[in-house]
This record gives structure tokens, C-alpha cells and sequence, in this order.
């Protein structure tokens, strides 16, 4: 059975986490705090805190690393590459090849490489998103033109 108070802070523990796995925008808790207040006024920024603190602990989260002083989640938490734009903080994900073949490429450098287990990784790309590319340009393009 569930009190009412049970109740009440794992509706909103689902709702965190349903926002977090709603949005591809790999959000920081500052960003998620902003959305479940529309929803849940009285929520703290330190709620949001320990609930994404739990969810990791479950797995059903994990960290991005930290983008501009803010350290960024994941509601998709089978490995995958990111994407960081280093001018405006944007993370996207990045199609990567199976496990498998990461395996067979290891493998191929060698038996000790062969023998390991890997059963963790975590690759990021660093570099300008579209947008900030056309402005880079732009401002470039200013510049040399003056
Ligand atoms: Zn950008
Ligand atoms: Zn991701």
C-alpha cells in the first residue's frame, strides 16, 4: 500500500524522469527544474537533484558530462557517441556501429586488446553545430570584408 505521501513524491519522480526521456536536448537539472515547475511549483531544484542522483543509481539515467559549467543527462542509456557543440552547448546523439564490431576492431590490434572486456564506453565529438558554423563564417567573412 501506498501513503499518500508515497505517493505523491513518486508521481513526481515519475514526471521527472518521464522529461528527462521525453527531450534528445540532453538536459541539465537547471533545464528540467524549469519544466516540472510549470507542472509542480513547489518542486526544488535540490529534488531534482536527488531524484537524477537515484535514477542513476538505477541506471534508468546517466551523465553526458559536464557542458558549459552544467552537467547534462540522458534518458537513453544504451552507449552511444555525443556530439558537443563547443560554442552553444548543443549534445546530440551520434549513430554508432555495434558493440560487436568495436569488438572486432579491438580485436584486431592484438591479442591482448582481444582478451578484453569492455563493458563500458563513452566517446565525444567536440566541434560547431550548423548554426554556429554560418555564424563562425559570418563573422569571418565580417571581419575580412572590414
Ligand atoms: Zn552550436
Ligand atoms: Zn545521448
Amino acid at each position: 500500500m501506498i501513503n499518500k505521501i508515497g505517493k505523491k513524491y513518486s508521481k513526481k519522480r515519475d514526471t521527472i524522469l518521464q522529461v528527462i526521456q521525453s527531450t534528445t536536448s540532453h538536459p541539465s537539472a537547471q533545464w528540467v527544474y524549469e519544466k516540472i515547475k510549470l507542472w509542480i511549483p513547489s518542486i526544488s531544484l535540490a529534488t531534482i537533484y536527488r531524484n537524477i542522483n537515484l535514477f542513476r543509481q538505477h541506471g534508468s539515467v546517466v551523465s553526458v558530462g559536464v557542458v558549459d559549467g552544467a552537467e547534462r543527462f540522458d534518458g537513453i542509456v544504451t552507449p552511444h557517441p555525443h556530439f558537443v557543440c563547443s560554442r552553444c552547448g548543443m549534445v546530440i546523439d551520434i549513430p554508432c556501429p555495434d558493440m560487436e564490431i568495436l569488438k572486432a576492431i579491438l580485436g584486431d590490434h592484438g591479442e591482448n586488446l582481444q582478451s578484453f572486456i569492455v563493458d563500458y564506453r563513452k566517446t565525444v565529438f567536440y566541434g560547431f553545430c550548423t548554426d554556429c558554423r554560418d555564424k563562425a563564417l559570418l563573422l569571418e567573412n565580417y571581419g575580412l570584408s572590414r
